[in-house]
């Protein structure tokens, strides 16, 4: 690897990069052959003071500027940053296996979600209400809640902070952004990116460390008023169980297993290409990904093979040295170890295996995370591929004869995050949109997160709102004020 290709960054505290104030890193690594791509400070107690007590100080003065004047220097700092996409996401490449065309999008996509949120900050409407004597006069506005941590995930590190910080920054919270250890470097390099472009120092910090002890502690920590976080349905629970008793505000997207019904009457042409972006593009690593089919018997067939044809035409590589291909590596040795586990599994159920099954073989893939586009057919409900998240390039299919048994299959799990609907029938579209347990549904396309639609997972895929409109309530509290005239 060159030398350029190494990103050693430090925390970011008040507007400066500075290390671990005792000194230690820990290092990144490329999930393509195990190099170190960079390195980061192992945040102490002390460095997670520091940064809070930063957004603390910060939050007074941010707080108070109009909602105007913060649109203004947050769209000046996204303007910055996407002057800086190339190197972003080149960290992002690196760390996560994404190849290099789809990490620089990440980065100017983000930038589109943080400004989108910019323009929302003018538009919280307070109001007034009537009262029950006319000597009284009541309002209601929103203020920020406070200093929020940002709890993040790997699989689209950026994207996924973004989502976060636009509402945050928008209503004038700040915040101590605490990412993976799997993939720091793109995340810290985004918010250092946009402290450079302008956002004032100590609102946006970032710490860097374990989720059980550095993202624990900055739960914990009396100055945080609300954790906003991304990731599994597991650590979702625990950050419940510890934020739940200190009365803070909470928000989580959580885990999926996403279905996807396609009926009799679709096109099967566009079903099987949105399944194939949504099941094997990032090699399955989203929440949002298609993890089953259920296929009406009389087009089961044709759609499997749409689907073969598909998985065998995309190509997997390095995703660096070959920014365009379709899969780099997934992100850590545990991705390709999960996929087989549910390959096989579910061949031991009974399914027939289509294509992949396997880690790709030649010299190029023999010291990455690499696993083939899979596909499964004639899996049983209990197989995992069916029941558990994946987050894996694999999707299971199964027939059904009727709707209602497609939306019962679909329904029949402990994750209601997306469902994805290919029918050309305006009454099943309704009816089975209403039925399935899920905070989104897509029919006929798989263009699942747009700034407008409120993301929320039902079930054990969530506990609040990103996305949309609706999002910077997570950041807000509401205050009554009633006055009594003289
Ligand atoms: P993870 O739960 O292992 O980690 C997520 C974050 O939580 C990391 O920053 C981690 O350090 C931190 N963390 C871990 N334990 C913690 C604890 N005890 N206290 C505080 N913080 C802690 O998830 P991951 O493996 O990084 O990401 C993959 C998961 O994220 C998948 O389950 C996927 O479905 C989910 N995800 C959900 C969405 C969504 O919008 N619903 C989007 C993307 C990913």
């Amino acid at each position: 690897m060159p030398p350029s290709n190494t990103f050693h960054l430090d925390l970011h505290i008040a507007g400066a990069s500075r290390p671990a104030s005792d000194g230690t890193r820990s290092e990144v690594h490329s999930p393509h052959d195990g190099s170190v791509v960079g390195s980061v400070p192992k945040a102490s107690a002390a460095d997670l003071d520091s940064a809070v007590e930063a957004a603390h100080i910060a939050f007074q003065t941010w707080s108070r500027l109009t909602a105007y004047e913060r649109e203004k220097v947050i769209r000046k700092a996204t303007a910055f940053v996407r002057t800086q996409a190339d190197s972003i996401g080149l960290a992002m490449a690196l760390e996560q296996g994404k190849p290099l065309a789809q990490s620089r999008s990440e980065i100017g996509g983000a930038c589109d979600l943080i400004d989108y949120y910019a323009a929302e900050a003018p538009r919280i409407e307070g109001w007034t209400n009537p009262t029950e004597d006319r000597n009284y006069r009541s309002w209601v506005h929103w203020q920020p809640v406070g200093v929020c941590g940002l709890i993040t995930p790997w699989n689209y590190p950026v994207s996924l902070l973004s989502w976060k910080l636009g509402p945050a920054l928008a209503t004038g919270c700040t915040v101590v952004v605490k990412p993976t250890t799997v993939t720091p470097l793109s995340p810290l390099a985004f918010c250092q990116a946009l402290t450079h472009g302008g956002i004032p120092a100590g609102v946006i910090n970032v710490v860097t460390g374990s989720g059980s002890i550095l993202g624990e502690a900055l739960i914990r920590h009396p100055k945080v008023a609300k954790i906003a976080m991304t990731g599994s349905t597991a650590t979702g629970k625990r950050i419940l169980e510890l934020a739940g008793p200190l009365l803070k505000k909470v928000s989580l997207e959580l885990g999926g297993q996403c279905p996807a019904i396609v009926c009799a009457d679709a096109d099967l042409d566009l079903a099987a290409k949105t399944i194939a972006y949504k099941g094997w593009r990032n090699c399955g690593q989203s929440c949002s990904s298609v993890n089953r089919v259920y296929a009406h018997t009389s087009i089961h067939d044709a759609l499997a093979d749409k689907l073969k044809a598909l998985a065998e035409s995309m190509s997997l590589g390095d995703g660096i040295s070959q920014p365009n291909v379709d899969l780099g590596p997934m992100a850590t040795p545990d991705g390709p170890t999960t996929a087989q586990a549910h390959v096989d599994d579910a061949i031991h159920l009974g399914a027939r295996l289509i294509t992949g099954g396997q880690r790709p073989a030649g010299d190029a893939f023999a010291r990455g995370h690499y696993y083939q586009p899979t596909l499964l057919t004639t899996c049983p409900p209990q197989a995992r591929v069916m029941r558990e998240e994946t987050f894996g390039p694999v999707i299971g299919m199964a027939r059904f004869e009727s709707i209602e048994e497609a939306i019962s299959l679909a329904n029949d799990t402990a994750y209601g995050l997306v469902a994805y609907l290919f029918t050309r029938d305006f009454t099943t579209t309704a009816r089975a949109s209403e039925a399935l347990d899920a905070g989104t549904v897509c029919v006929n396309h798989g263009a699942v997160n747009t700034a407008y639609g409120p993301y929320a997972g039902w079930k054990d895929s969530g506990y609040g709102v990103e996305l949309s409109r609706r999002a910077v309530y997570e950041y807000l509290k509401p205050k009554h004020v009633k006055v009594a005239l003289s």
